[in-house]
């Protein structure tokens, strides 16, 4: 078998294609565009990078971006004073403080004083607690976008047997809960886990959200089942190379003889994060001015 090819690229960018035309059809609307604020404090090079990539894609949805950059010794009060300030601008439907916070910033803080309704990472508490109990509220964007590949993949997921490894808040629960949702049966794998292969053996799902180049083997995999590969690792630079390959948790190579689908790594999981964090912000925005979000958003 040879696995089909889950190209989460492709998808993200009819993705954000698609929340483009709705938040054209929102300034319309409301008569001002939809508008995301991030906070990055510090100068955590990948932060930066993912701040800018976040802002061209914000401004490429006909978006607004304001960038808020705060030097590394900022303190938690002026933090949270300028979180504070942003709850209370209407202009901004969205707040995102980039991870991980310098040493001494109590990040659980400054994510607990985010406005839940702007909260368009989905990591406060409140967001948490809708989620489990089945209210509308934000997702966090990686398990969001994973689902939007499953869904689109397989359909109906009632019933399935589906695997999850790695327990994560912004990643595996919240994955979890997804899949609990639609109707999967869930087994939730940790560092814990005994019999690994054996617990992953019986997926029709895997999600693989762990951080660990290549843990989880070809063989483990049951056949055709269709595999998640959410993890991002860099290997050590070959001979001649400056920089090593991006590879993700799972054995690439090898399962792709063994799933019935995969999403590879780069362009499988990646791409969706920011289409799905331009999506939250455009449903903040609609719900923010007490309108319907469009349903296929
Ligand atoms: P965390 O480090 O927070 O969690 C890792 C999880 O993996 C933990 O629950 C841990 O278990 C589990 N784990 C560690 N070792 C093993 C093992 N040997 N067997 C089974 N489980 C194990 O990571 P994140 O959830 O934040 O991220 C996971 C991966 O996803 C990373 O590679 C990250 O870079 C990537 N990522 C990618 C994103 C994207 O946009 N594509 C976005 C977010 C993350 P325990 O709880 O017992 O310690």
């Amino acid at each position: 078998m040879t696995a089909e090819i889950i190209d989460g690229k492709a998808f993200a960018a009819k993705l954000r294609e698609r929340v483009g035309e709705q938040a054209h059809a929102f300034t319309k609307a409301a008569g001002r565009k939809a508008g995301l604020a991030v906070v990055l404090v510090g100068e955590d090079p990948a932060s930066q990078v993912y701040v800018r990539s976040k802002h061209r894609a914000t401004v490429a949805a006909g978006m607004e971006s304001y960038e808020h950059r705060l030097s590394a010794d900022t303190d938690a009060t002026e933090l949270l004073v300028l979180v504070e300030r942003l709850n209370k601008d209407n202009a901004v439907d969205g707040i995102l403080v980039q991870l991980p916070l310098p040493d001494g910033i109590d990040e659980q803080a400054v994510i607990a004083a985010i406005s839940p309704d702007k909260d368009v990472d989905g990591f406060h508490v409140t967001n948490a607690g809708r989620l489990a109990v089945g209210q509308s509220g934000f997702v966090p964007c990686t398990p969001l976008g994973c689902m939007m590949l499953l869904t689109d993949r397989l359909g109906d997921l009632s019933g399935l047997e589906a695997v999850v490894i790695g327990r994560s808040n912004i990643v595996g629960k919240p994955m979890a809960q997804l899949l609990l949702d639609a109707n999967a049966t869930i087994t939730i794998a940790h560092s814990r886990t005994k019999d690994l292969p054996a617990v992953v053996g019986r997926a029709d799902i895997v999600v693989a959200a762990v951080g660990r180049a290549e843990m989880v083997k070809a063989d483990w995999l049951k056949d055709g089942a269709t595999v998640i590969d959410v993890g991002i690792n860099r290997l050590p630079p070959a001979e001649g190379e400056e920089k090593g390959r991006l590879v993700g948790d799972v054995d690439y190579a090898g399962a792709k003889a063994r799933a019935g689908a995969i999403t590879p790594v780069p362009g499988g999981v990646g791409p969706m994060t920011i289409a799905v964090l331009l999506r939250n912000t455009l449903v903040a925005a609609y719900r923010n001015e007490g309108l319907e979000p469009p349903e296929d958003l």
